[in-house]
């Protein structure tokens, strides 16, 4: 009888391709792959160690899947990702249940990356590089995937003719940075290229782009954006803080200048565009006055949507030992204030939708309703649209007005259905 499988995946969606690679392993050595984490042989626990709140999630699974196995629901236990490429003795001290230990996945820039995919039918990610070799101060990534691979265009391009082939409606390019794309394989940045040819291949279904960097986004990306209609308009771009002084701390080589002339730019040439970014609060030595000019920065851009984390401090990293440690309490009232200023601005830019027609991908249903997305939103981190209509197909694309704004999420009734 055939072995069975189970997978549960934390932290970004490039874990979850190095899960679905993972998946795929298993499966092309004969086990059934189960979405129940009951009565399987194998369970994988695939970690993220990034910050602590990631470290703490991962530890929580890791005790729930070690009571599974106690319990007889599971027979082995495997802990891989981040987490034991971080800590993998002080794991082995700590967890004598568990049967193996892997680190981080091996990224190989050519040759086979079919996955089992994890994610809904209808959208994928796809990995077009690993690694990184930014070295901002306070992050770890680094450390634990090495330096920038990118993977060969004829290998990417194969994974998303498959993908078509299976009907996939969304194709999601992930990355540590995705704006680096080629630089170490063919010498220059190449993100445009391998941009104007999945548009050719995806047609009328959304191509969208994860994790650039505002130092290394070139402008010729902001225009294959313009002139495709299918990739969405939607481009994620971590800031992180706009003082030049934290910046420059922070290891970022972009400055203040340089991110508001990009953000005009990408404005003017995309004008509807939906801007996504993250911002750290209490990074070590910041100021009153530091972070006023980061609430008047948000003020400002007012990004479409936005994700505001507490610095985490982490050992292994150059701002780990940095004076001028900000206490949790103030990094608390720092993260609240931003918070709260980002809910009032979301809820005024999303009022620019009112009446308006949206091309939604449906995703969900509900009792009386369907839950979708639309090309301003990704999976999991953005916003949902809400829409009443009836007998609409799952993984499918709808016009639809918009008849109510929230601060995150839209409502909307249904007009026709798109091919
Ligand atoms: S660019 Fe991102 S992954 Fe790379 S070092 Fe900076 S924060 Fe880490």
């Amino acid at each position: 009888m055939n072995k069975t499988f189970s997978i549960i995946s934390l932290g970004c969606p490039r874990n979850l391709v190095d899960s679905e690679y993972m998946a795929f392993e298993l499966k092309s050595r004969g086990y059934v792959f189960s979405d129940q984490v009951k009565d399987v042989d194998t369970l994988i626990v695939n970690t993220c160690a990034f910050i602590e709140d990631a470290k703490r999630e991962s530890i929580d699974v890791i005790l729930k899947a070690i009571d599974a196995k106690k319990s007889g629901d599971v027979r082995k236990v495997i802990i891989a990702g981040c987490l034991p490429e971080r800590y993998l003795e002080e794991l082995k001290q700590e967890f004598r249940d568990i049967d193996e230990f892997r680190g981080v996945l091996e990224f190989k820039p050519k040759g086979d990356h079919r996955g089992l995919k994890l994610t809904p039918d209808h959208y994928a990610y796809v990995k077009i590089s690993e690694g990184c070799g930014n070295r901002c101060s306070y992050c770890i990534i680094p450390y634990l995937k090495g330096p920038y691979k990118s993977r060969e265009i004829d290998s990417i391009i194969k994974e998303t003719r498959g993908l078509m082939k299976k009907g996939i409606k969304e194709v999601i390019l992930v990355g540590q940075d995705t704006s680096l794309y080629g630089i170490d394989l063919y010498g220059r940045k190449r993100l445009a290229d391998l941009l104007r040819k999945i548009c050719l291949i995806l047609k009328g279904n959304w191509i969208r782009l994860l994790y650039c960097h505002p130092t290394n986004l070139s402008r010729d990306i902001i225009r294959v954006m313009r002139d495709n209609s299918n990739m969405c308009r939607y481009i994620d771009l971590p800031v992180e803080h706009i003082s030049d002084r934290i910046l420059k701390k922070m290891g970022r080589k972009s400055r203040k200048k340089d991110i508001t002339s990009l953000i005009g730019y990408i404005r003017s040439e995309v004008p509807d565009v939906a801007l996504r970014s993250s911002l750290i609060v209490g990074f070590p030595g910041e100021t009153e006055k530091d972070f006023q000019e980061l609430l008047s920065f948000m003020r400002d851009i007012r990004f479409e949507r936005l994700g505001i984390f507490k610095y985490s401090r982490e050992e292994g990293t150059p701002a780990h030992k940095y004076k001028g440690q900000i206490p949790e309490k103030e990094k608390q009232r720092r993260f609240d204030a931003a918070m709260s200023l980002q809910q009032e601005i979301s809820a005024r830019v999303n009022e620019r939708f009112k009446g308006k027609v949206l091309k939604v991908l449906i995703e969900d249903r509900e009792k009386d309703y369907y839950i979708g997305r639309t090309e301003y939103d990704a999976p999991e981190v953005d916003g949902l649209v809400y829409v009443s209509g009836k007998n609409l197909k799952i993984g499918d694309f709808y016009n639809v007005r918009i008849t109510d704004t929230h601060e995150y999420d839209l409502q909307g009734v249904v007009l026709t259905g798109l091919a």
